[in-house]
């Protein structure tokens, strides 16, 4: 029976849930909004599987081949939906498209609440662009991806490096018709905590949300901006500087246990690729890229599949970059874990007593200064865009 139940180290893939024979294992919200594993001990047969695939308890990395790039989606109106460049859309509809495939990624359920979903159209995977800064809900995701390839269909999986881990510990075995990809990945906040935040500006806002964009481009992808826009045609847009959610994920006061001692930071993973935001592409590419401030992403290849594949993508334009480069403005983030801020210790019982406003006000300064620079940038952006007309 599974024994990783300390919070430290689950990191919550479900990869026990999705194994179990008996079905006997739930993942069940904490206080904190976060997923872990409970064992319904007397339906349980004790056969080991969920500890035998816990990607914690087995390490599974791989020492792969690496072929690194810096790159964007050729079509403009999917990088700018997109996070960074819009690498993972173009693959995702590769393989939907040419490879008669299906994808999995995360889209946002009918609350706005990151979940991870399986999607057969062209069409449908633009609901997988953009980050979404909470924990995704896995559900029985990994045995549908287990479905899909024993069926012979090509999958292309994306996820957190835990989540990919989980995905890979759980399958057992290669599959060559599985692609996956993860990303370099601070942290991720819980589910809880992002609803209340919605919630919050529900309330502020006097209307329900219509659409949500944790790092919109409006502002040009080196000022991503939390837009929110509500049904009522009122508009919220709020960056890292004053936005309250985005405050409180970058200061690592409200993160998963298990983000603080990350067991999937690492240079070497199991993934086909990990793709993430390319800060400096023009000093990665030594000068072959051209920034336009409307998102590129860095690119690593792990494996002759991945390598093969992106480079038959014709919707993505490609740039050989030195990987060493984009570690250099990653913030350590692919290989260290985020530090504890003691400031977390009672964030999530203040987050129920107190409320998500002043529970992260108590906490985080926003100075005048961070407000007047946020007023002044639509005005700065406007000037700018005039003077290029
Ligand atoms: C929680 C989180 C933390 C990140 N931290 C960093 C970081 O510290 N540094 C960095 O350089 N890059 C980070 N990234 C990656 C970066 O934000 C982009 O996702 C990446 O550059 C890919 O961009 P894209 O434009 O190709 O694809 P995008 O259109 O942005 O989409 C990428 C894919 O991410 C998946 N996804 C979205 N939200 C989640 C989620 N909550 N859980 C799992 N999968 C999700 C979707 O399935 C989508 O297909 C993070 C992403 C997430 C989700
Ligand atoms: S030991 Fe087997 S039956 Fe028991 S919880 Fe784990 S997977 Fe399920
Ligand atoms: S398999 Fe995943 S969810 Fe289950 S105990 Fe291990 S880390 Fe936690
Ligand atoms: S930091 Fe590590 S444990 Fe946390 S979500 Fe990212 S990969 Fe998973």
């Amino acid at each position: 029976m599974i024994k990783v139940l300390d919070k430290e180290n689950c990191c919550g893939c479900s990869a026990c849930y999705n194994v179990c024979p008996k079905q006997c294992i739930k993942m069940k919200s904490d206080e904190e909004g976060f997923l872990y594993p409970i064992v319904d001990e007397l339906n349980c047969i004790n056969c080991g599987l969920c500890e035998a695939k816990c990607p914690i308890v087995n390490k599974n990395i791989q020492k792969n081949e690496i072929v690194s790039y810096v790159g964007i989606n050729k079509c403009d109106s999917e990088r700018a939906i997109s996070t960074s460049g819009g690498i993972v859309g173009a693959i995702n509809e590769y393989v939907i498209e040419k490879l008669n495939g299906v994808a999995y990624g995360v889209i946002y359920d009918s609350g706005f609440m990151p979940v991870h979903a399986r999607i057969t159209t062209k069409k449908d995977a633009l609901l997988f662009c953009g980050s979404k800064y909470a924990q995704s809900y896995v559900g029985d995701t990994f045995n549908l991806v287990k479905n899909d390839l024993e069926s012979g269909k090509n999958v292309v999986f994306t996820g957190t490096p835990c989540q990919v881990a989980g995905l890979k510990s759980f399958l057992g075995q290669e599959y060559t018709g599985l692609i996956t990809i993860d990303m370099v990945c601070r942290s991720i906040p819980s589910p809880k905590l992002w609803k209340k935040y919605l919630e919050w500006q529900e309330n502020r806002y006097k209307s329900q949300i219509d659409r949500v964009n944790c790092r919109a481009k409006t502002y040009g992808y080196h000022n991503g901006t939390l837009t929110i826009q509500f049904k009522n045609g009122k508009r919220y847009t709020g960056s890292n500087r004053v936005d309250l959610y985005m405050k409180a994920f970058h200061n690592d006061i409200c993160s998963r246990p298990s983000c603080y001692k990350c067991n999937f930071k690492d240079i070497e993973r199991s993934s086909d690729f990990t793709i993430f935001d390319s800060w400096n592409a023009n000093y990665v590419t030594d000068g072959l890229y051209s920034d336009d401030n409307k998102g590129c992403s860095n690119i690593i290849c792990r494996s002759k599949k991945a390598f093969d594949l992106i480079n038959s993508i014709d919707n993505i334009e490609l740039y050989n970059a030195s990987m060493t480069k984009m570690f250099e403005y990653s913030g350590g983030m692919e290989s260290k874990s985020i530090s504890y801020n003691e400031k977390r210790r009672f964030f999530y019982k203040d987050l129920e007593n107190i409320g998500f406003e002043k529970t992260i006000i108590s906490r985080i300064e926003i100075t005048i200064v961070d407000y007047v620079i946020e007023k002044i940038k639509p005005l700065y952006f406007n000037v700018l865009r005039r003077g290029r007309k």
